[in-house]
């Protein structure tokens, strides 16, 4: 992975000149291409761990897995957002760990959070990386140094259940190799984000991730069965059947807990069979309302496609959900679909299911355009991010933000976000889809294009604040799938109030009574 950008720095992709004209003509980028600093040249803090801390770590890990050097403090420095990114293009690491240790077992996971508890040294789960709302920021003052704990070590398949359709894996796998493992016993999780590359499967359920192919497989929240997690002050072992009356769920407490209440060791997740065929299209829609209708008829009545997106008339026009051939789209709001079957997933055929659908996409106004753009959607799926280093070498801020609503409040939500981004950035470029749907409602997912200021990470902050403030107004969630991290904390204690917020505050101190365990994510300081 690129520490200052995405991917492999072998894939990254020369701008087009359509899109140089684009950002040139339309939103007055100027400044000449500006390249990042190389690693080596990152400004980091000394390292604050004492040697007798550093030496207790390596008494429970092994001196070869706790790593100080400035390659792997930067390697682990911040996620993957657009402000993280321009910070580390900048050279400023000054949001690095002091140590990356690296855990072989659960074990040495519980033994590692006693000896942080007690040193009150922080830790920072890190699993591939890849959070966009600053969930891997390290702490400011209070603790006598940070570690990452990087969970790639714990990267087994543990168990498949053919019978349950139930496979446990340890948390670091990463998407593409849990999806090689299960394949070969003719199984998929069926979990497909944009970061899929890189995240791995304790990160999606930290953070309460959703695929492209939600709307067959469901959010990763809906695949996990059981969890295992370390806490400084104990283990938590969750899941003894699919679903339960035993009171609240606690599964649902770890989901979404973004490292703040413990470290998740392992997971018990649901799979499907791998599907036999697949078949993505395209269809267009006169309009982003006539769209949303026919998506919202899809939910309600079905079938539901496997895959379902939604691009709004500025991105169909851009080109974004085809990325390999951006800046070349058409005329009104492009919809794609793709189904997925596979034997004894209860979908049926995919012919049965894309007939069944096309004739309710008809029925609401859409117009066929065949294979093509959903072959191009596939190919280019994964590509966007790549594109987005490009852009901000050449002086144009991108960014994303999402969120969800209703069905009856989506309009109000859309309207609301598109004018709050005016208003803080002048004429960006702001295009939306929908790519997650529900019966009840639906995701927007937002992206921005802006010549960058002097500042460019603080005229993003100032954006994103009134995107976020646009968002509570407007009752839509401030996530859909991103998580809260640092960036979306206090619109999140906005959204649950403050009796959520104590309820919050009242876990994390049971589970972590020394505050070490990602400080700053999620939970709201106690006042
Ligand atoms: C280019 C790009 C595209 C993206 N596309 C999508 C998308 O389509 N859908 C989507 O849902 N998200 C998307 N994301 C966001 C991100 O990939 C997800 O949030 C993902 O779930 C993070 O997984 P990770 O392994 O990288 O976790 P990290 O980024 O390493 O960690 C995320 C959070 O979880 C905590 N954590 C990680 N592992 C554990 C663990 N084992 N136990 C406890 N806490 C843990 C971390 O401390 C952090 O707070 C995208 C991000 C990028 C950069």
């Amino acid at each position: 992975m690129l520490w200052s950008g995405w991917g492999d720095p072998a894939l990254a992709r020369e701008l087009p000149e359509q899109v140089r004209a684009l950002l040139r003509d339309f939103l007055g980028v100027r400044a000449p291409d500006v390249p990042a600093v190389g690693l080596e040249s990152v400004r980091l803090p000394p390292v604050a761990l004492s040697e007798p801390v550093l030496g207790a770590l390596a008494g429970v890990v092994g001196s070869a897995y706790v790593l100080t050097s400035h390659e792997a403090r930067v390697r682990h420095t911040r996620g993957k957002s657009t402000p993280d990114l321009l910070r580390m293009r900048a050279g400023d690491g000054s949001a690095a760990p002091d140590a990356v240790v690296l855990p072989g077992s659960h074990e040495e996971v519980a033994e590692l959070l006693r000896v942080c508890s007690a040193g009150r040294v922080a830790v920072i789960p890190f699993g591939g990386g890849t959070s966009v709302v600053g969930g891997l920021t390290a702490p400011g003052p209070g603790f006598t140094g940070v570690i990452a704990l990087d969970l790639g070590r714990l990267d087994r398949l543990l168990s498949v259940d053919p019978e349950s359709l139930v496979a446990s894996f340890e948390p670091g796998v990463r998407a593409p190799e849990a999806e090689r493992l299960l394949a070969a016993h003719g199984l998929t999780l069926g979990h497909f984000p944009q970061s899929f590359e890189y995240a791995t499967l304790g990160g999606f359920a930290a953070a309460r991730s959703s695929g492209q192919a939600s709307a067959g497989y469901g959010r990763f929240d809906d695949m996990v069965v059981g969890l295992t997690v370390a806490t400084p002050t104990g283990i938590l072992d969750l899941g003894r059947a699919p679903k339960s009356a035993a009171g609240p769920d606690l599964r649902q407490l770890v989901l979404g807990s973004e490292g703040a209440f413990g470290v998740i060791t392992s997971l018990r997740l649901r799979v499907r069979r791998a599907p036999e065929e697949r078949r993505y299209e395209g269809w267009r829609f006169g309009t982003f309302a006539e769209g949303t209708a026919a998506m919202r008829a899809l939910a309600q009545e079905g079938p539901l496609p496997t895959v379902l997106r939604l691009s709004d008339e500025t991105e169909t026009m851009i080109g974004l959900a085809k990325p390999d051939t951006i800046g070349s789209g058409g005329s009104g709001c492009l919809l794609i679909a793709g189904y997925e079957s596979a034997r004894a997933s209860g979908w049926g055929s995919v012919a049965a299911r894309q007939a069944g659908a096309a004739a309710v996409l008809s029925r609401m106004g859409g117009e066929p355009l065949g294979a093509e753009p959903g072959k191009a959607w596939e190919h280019g799926r994964f590509s966007a991010p790549y594109l987005r280093d490009s852009l901000l070498g050449a002086g144009a801020t991108v960014e994303t933000l999402e969120t969800a609503g209703f069905w009856a409040n989506l309009p109000r939500l859309y309207d609301a976000v598109r004018l709050a981004l005016a208003g803080a950035l002048g004429s960006p470029l702001v295009m939306c889809h929908v790519s997650h749907v529900y019966e009840t409602g639906a995701s927007l997912y937002f992206t921005v294009v802006v010549a960058q200021e002097g500042d460019p990470v603080a005229q993003w902050e100032r954006a994103k604040e009134a995107a976020n403030a646009a968002i509570v107004t407007a009752g839509g969630t401030i996530t859909h799938h991103h998580g809260v991290g640092r960036d979306h904390r206090d619109a999140y204690a906005a959204e649950v109030g403050p009796v959520g917020v104590s309820i919050l505050q009242a876990v994390k101190a049971r589970l972590d009574p020394a505050g070490i365990l990602n400080p700053g994510t999620l939970v709201p300081p106690t006042a």
